[in-house]
């Protein structure tokens, strides 16, 4: 058997497999297009895609596919065999280089916002050369962007490739203008940790809300939850264990950096952190990760469900969004050192997330934002809706002194330039890990934990890297041109303090008070997708996406229907799916129990009239108010759906309905069935109950 080192990456055409199959020339060129972000001509192409195709086939390949992310949230792909017909009714196997680079797909059924007609329909995927080809099954897997026929961005990966260009320029920029020579590239890094829930397939396919929805629609609270917390970090069940195994070994095949697994607070939910890589590879493997859960899930007996709120009452699945800046040199510029009161460079990048964040925090709510996700922000399990900044006390200290001693530049400032530190040994742990708040400084990183388990991290990853280049740029811009540059580090640092410490909220981000004080800090508090989307295409951020060419005007507003089209798809198929449970299932279970009891109250009578039937009499009438009830409610959903369906409006008209009328419809209805679902004889009620779904694994 191979060892891990051995296997790892075996799926992936790597340098290791590119040295194999491709001249060294070609090899170089490659790489050089690869971390250079050169040029790739045409005869390079295709010898790439020779070789590449070469490596596919001695792996058992049949077929090719661009792999792309469009808007749906997912990945699509389309399916090529390697065959080329031959005289005498035989074939070869060919791949030329321009089915590599460009491919050309019929668009229209891609969502587009408006971007490309359907009558145009249009759409290319692109190679993208910096991350990696690989194999699944009998294909070689070519990420790939894709775009319409006019270059109107159709997906996720290419504004994200823009947002990283954009970082590293002006990152570098930064660097020059401090006399920092030495680096020629900044990448942006990213590990993002993976929650899950795995429940059995047998039950999960009794429930047409699991199926339909990846949540559960209704569903009484099990007499036992999580608050035992025995869940987090305990042991590992030997058939959970067995499926970490098997992911573990899938994913290293496919050079994903699987590191750390373990049980999350929830039953049944579970974590799968990856070492962290370059933003865009981060992303393709998390896309890839999330595939291979759901595939492999079945073979184990269960399902993976990466909903953010599969179940009420306990919690949800998020995604910790670990973000850094990497040298091509590998230095990590957020890495404080020992002494960040006197690290220029690092107080520049800190200040510049600080600013960007301050300034572009509805950005950052609407890269997290879905119909899932809101059941989750601000429910005392994930970040509320309101963007801040853990920084921790020492370091939230090293600011203010840097902003305070503004006041007395000359004195001090000599004074600091000899190497007296006023402050404190800056150590990375002697703050207490905080783990409420939404943008967390975790020591050389930032931990972004707003996402919901389904995103793809394209999206806020495009945010952060826009809004922190673009802080990076205005910095430049002063420093560039200065002629004391200390004292305009001192000032830009001390300035962003001043201005934007609002952002900095070391407390606890679930309670209470935070909601008010963060109200009178003035900061933003979209609750729901609809109001954050609002201000999607407000002047300050097309202006912020045009000036760094990550989005043009059309895109983001392209953009912005997609999401919400698809809010209010999703909703309306939940409140569909609950009226179609509510009325076949749930309705004549409850009916029928009460139909049985009546008979059984009635043959009591038959014997003696003596013999008591307050019991069964009275669940009955319980249960036949409530009945009642619900059969109202279910007419209010239909009603609130009628509403959602007649409306002309926009997009986000339409979601305000979805927003306040459905989804408040369809709690009331909800309610009124888990009630019902707690006095119903269980062999009735029609479907696997929580307490079955969380705890019998
Ligand atoms: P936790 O958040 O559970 O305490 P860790 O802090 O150990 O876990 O790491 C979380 C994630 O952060 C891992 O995926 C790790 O690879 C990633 N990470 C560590 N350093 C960086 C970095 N410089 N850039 C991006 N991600 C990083
Ligand atoms: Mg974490």
């Amino acid at each position: 058997m191979k060892t891990i080192p051995e296997y790892f990456g075996c799926m992936v055409f790597n340098d290791e497999a590119m040295k194999n199959f491709l001249s060294e020339d070609v090899f170089k060129a490659l790489k050089s297009t690869i971390e250079g972000g050169e040029h790739l001509d045409s005869s390079v192409a295709n010898e790439v895609a020779h070789g590449m195709k070469d490596w596919a086939l001695s792996l058992g390949c049949t077929h090719f596919t661009h792999w792309f992310q469009p808007m749906t949230g997912i990945t699509a792909e389309k399916h090529d065999s390697f065959i080329i017909p031959q005289e005498g009714g035989k074939v070869i196997m060919e791949f030329s280089g321009k089915e590599l680079i460009k491919g050309e797909s019929d668009a229209s059924s891609f969502p587009s916002g408006g971007i490309r007609a359907t009558f145009e329909a249009r759409g290319y995927t692109a190679w993208d050369p910096t991350s990696y080809a690989f194999v699944m099954g009998n294909t070689l897997y070519i990420p790939t962007v894709f775009c319409s026929y006019t270059g109107d961005v159709l997906d996720k990966k290419t504004p994200l490739l823009r947002s990283m260009e954009r970082i590293s320029a002006e990152a570098l920029r930064l660097l020059k203008a401090l006399g920092r020579d030495d680096v020629s590239h900044v990448f942006a890094t990213v590990g993002a940790e993976q929650e899950y829930f795995l429940i059995d397939k047998e039950m999960y396919i009794e429930r047409r809300d699991l199926m339909y929805t990846g949540r559960t629609l209704f569903g009484a609270r099990p007499p036992k939850g999580q608050e035992m917390d025995d869940h987090y970090f305990g042991a590992i069940k030997p058939r959970v264990a067995a499926f970490m195994e098997d992911l573990d070994h899938e994913l290293w095949k496919l050079g994903v950096y699987a590191k750390t697994e373990h049980n999350e607070a929830a039953p049944c939910q579970h974590e799968l952190a990856p070492v962290f890589t370059t933003c865009n590879l981060a992303s393709d493997h998390n896309q890839l990760t999330m595939e291979v859960m759901k595939n492999l899930a079945p073979k184990h007996g269960f399902v993976c469900l990466l909903h953010e709120k599969p179940f009420e009452g306990v919690n949800g699945s998020g995604k910790h969004n670990n973000w850094s800046l990497t040298t091509n040199t590998g230095e990590n510029l957020f890495r404080p050192g020992k002494k960040p009161f006197e690290n220029k460079q690092f107080l520049l990048f800190l200040a510049a997330v600080i600013k960007g964040v301050d300034e572009y925090q509805d950005l950052l709510r609407i890269s997290v934002a879905t119909a899932g996700n809101d059941h989750r922000l601000g429910a005392h399990e994930a970040p509320p809706a309101i963007m801040s900044i853990f920084l921790g006390e020492e370091l939230e200290g090293v600011l203010e002194a840097v902003a305070n001693g503004e006041e007395f530049v000359g004195a001090k400032r000599s004074k600091m330039g000899m190497g007296v530190d006023v402050l404190p040994e800056f150590k990375k742990d002697t703050t207490d890990r905080n783990r409420t708040s939404p943008i967390a400084f975790t020591g050389n990183k930032f931990e972004f934990r707003s996402l919901g388990s389904s995103l793809n991290i394209a999206c806020p990853n495009i945010m952060i890297n826009t809004i922190v280049a673009e802080q990076l740029s205005q910095f430049a811009d002063v420093l560039e041109n200065s002629d004391d540059i200390n004292s305009d580090i001192h000032k830009i640092v001390g300035d962003v303090y001043k201005n934007h410490h609002r952002i900095i909220f070391n407390g606890n981000n679930y309670a209470e008070e935070w909601l008010t004080e963060a109200e009178a800090r003035g900061l933003l508090n979209y609750r729901t997708m609809p109001e954050a989307m609002e201000h999607y295409g407000d002047e300050k951020n097309v202006r912020l996406f045009e000036k760094n060419k990550v989005y043009n005007r059309n895109e983001i507003n392209a953009r912005s229907e997609i999401l919400l089209e698809s809010y209010n798809k999703t909703i309306n198929i939940e409140a569909l799916t609950m009226l179609d449970m509510a009325r076949k299932d749930i309705f004549p279970a409850v009916s029928r129990f009460i139909g049985d009891m009546c008979t059984s109250v009635a043959s009591k009578r038959s014997i003696s009239e003596n013999l008591p039937t307050d019991a069964e009499v009275g669940l009955i009438r319980k249960l036949s108010d409530l009945l009642e009830k619900f059969s109202d409610y279910a007419d209010e959903l239909q009603a609130a759906v009628d509403k959602a369906h007649a409306s002309k409006g926009s997009a986000l008209e339409i979601s305000y309905v979805y927003c306040n009328d459905v989804l408040s419809a369809m709690q009331k209805l909800r309610k009124v069935s888990d009630i019902m679902e707690q006095y119903t004889c269980a062999q009735y009620w029609p479907y696997p109950s929580y307490g079955r779904l969380l705890f019998t694994m």
